[in-house]
C-alpha cells in the first residue's frame, strides 16, 4: 500500500504537469510547436544499410485475448523507429550532427547525442503508455464500471505507469542539463566494436536495471547498436555519477568477445529493448526455429527482466566474414 501511495503521488505530480503525447521534448521545455514523426535511428546511413526495398523487420506487440503477442514484421523505413517526441526545428537543431554529417563515434558530444535521442524516444513511449492507461481508467470510472476512489487493478496500473513516466522524465532532465551546459563528459560510455560483421540490426533504446536502486530511481542504461562500414558498434551509455552502480552489470560485456559478446548483446536487446530493427535479408534467412525462439524471448520478457536468459543461443548478428 505504501508503494501504491508513493506512486499515486508521483502519478498526480506528473498528471498535473503540461505533458501531452505530441509535446516537443526539447531541453528548455519552452517550445510550443507540435512534435513531428522523427527518426530515432540514423536514417541516411544506418537504415540504408539494413533495409530491403524500403522495408525493415521490427517487433510488433498486440494484445490477443488479454495476453501480449509479438511478431517480428516488415514495416516501411519511414514508419520504423520514428517517434513524435520533438518538433521539426528541434529535431534538426539537436540531432543534425549525428544525422546529416559524418558521425564521429569517438567524441563525447556525438556519443551523448546518440544516447540523448534514445532517451527522448523512451520518454515519449513512457508518456504515451501512461496517458493511454490513464484515459482507459478514467473512462471506466466515468461509466461506473470501476470505483475511482479506491485501489483497483486498472487504477494501480495507470498510477504505476504515470509514476514510471515521471521517474523517467526526471532522468531525461539530467540529460537536458548536460546538453544545455555542453558538459558531454557527464555521460559515460562503454564502446565495443566487432569487425567483419554484416549489417543485420540497429538498436536505440534505454533499459533499466530494476534490481539496482540509485536514490529514488533505478539504474538506467542507453544502448545503441549501429552497423558501420566494416563491423558493428555497440555503445552502452549512462550518467557518469551512476558508473559505480552500473559497472558490475557491464562486466558481462567487457569480459566477452566475438560471437559470445554478440550473443550476450542480442539477448540483452531481446530481453529489454523494444526500439530496434532487423535487416529483412538476415531475418528471412534464419531457420524458423531461431526466429520463433527470438520472438518468444522478446515476448516473455515484456514487463519483467527474465532470469536465466543467459543460456539462450539467440543472435541478431551475422557470423564474422573475412
Ligand atoms: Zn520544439
Amino acid at each position: 500500500m505504501e508503494r501504491f501511495k508513493r506512486n499515486h503521488l508521483k502519478g498526480r505530480v506528473f498528471e498535473l504537469s503540461k505533458f501531452t503525447t505530441d509535446r516537443c521534448l526539447e531541453p528548455t521545455e519552452t517550445c510550443t510547436r507540435r512534435a513531428i514523426s522523427a527518426h530515432s535511428i540514423q536514417n541516411a546511413r544506418v537504415l540504408d544499410r539494413l533495409c530491403t526495398d524500403g522495408h525493415l523487420i521490427q517487433p510488433r506487440l498486440r494484445a490477443r485475448f488479454g495476453h501480449p503477442q509479438v511478431s517480428f514484421e516488415l514495416v516501411g523505413r519511414n514508419e520504423a523507429t520514428t517517434f513524435a517526441g520533438v518538433c521539426g526545428p528541434h529535431d534538426d537543431a539537436l540531432f543534425k550532427d549525428i544525422e546529416k554529417s559524418p558521425t564521429d563515434y569517438s567524441t563525447d558530444e556525438h556519443l551523448f547525442l546518440l544516447a540523448y535521442r534514445s532517451v527522448l524516444r523512451e520518454l515519449h513511449a513512457c508518456v504515451t503508455s501512461a496517458v493511454k492507461l490513464q484515459f482507459a481508467f478514467q473512462a471506466k470510472v466515468d461509466l461506473a464500471l470501476i470505483p475511482g476512489d479506491s485501489p483497483t487493478a486498472d487504477g494501480m496500473l495507470a498510477v504505476e505507469h504515470l509514476a514510471n513516466a515521471y521517474e523517467f522524465y526526471l532522468y531525461k532532465r539530467e540529460y537536458d542539463d548536460i546538453y544545455l551546459e555542453q558538459k558531454f563528459s557527464g555521460l559515460s560510455h562503454l564502446r565495443l566494436f566487432e569487425p567483419g560483421r554484416l549489417p543485420t540490426v540497429a538498436v536505440s533504446s534505454v533499459f533499466s536495471l530494476d534490481n539496482i536502486s540509485i536514490g529514488d530511481d533505478v539504474a538506467r542504461i542507453a544502448l545503441n547498436v549501429l552497423p558501420l562500414r566494416g563491423g558493428v558498434l555497440i555503445v552502452f551509455s549512462f550518467l557518469q555519477d551512476h558508473e559505480q552502480h552500473i559497472q558490475p552489470f557491464l562486466s558481462r560485456f567487457q569480459t566477452a568477445a566475438d560471437d559470445e559478446l554478440l550473443r550476450r548483446v542480442s539477448v540483452q536487446v531481446l530481453n529489454s529493448c523494444e526500439n530496434f530493427v532487423v535487416a529483412p535479408s538476415f531475418w528471412n534467412a534464419l531457420e524458423v526455429s531461431k526466429r520463433m525462439a527470438m520472438q518468444e524471448l522478446f515476448c516473455r520478457s515484456i514487463g519483467r527482466d527474465l532470469k536465466g536468459f543467459e543460456a539462450s543461443n539467440c543472435t541478431l548478428f551475422s557470423p564474422a566474414v573475412a
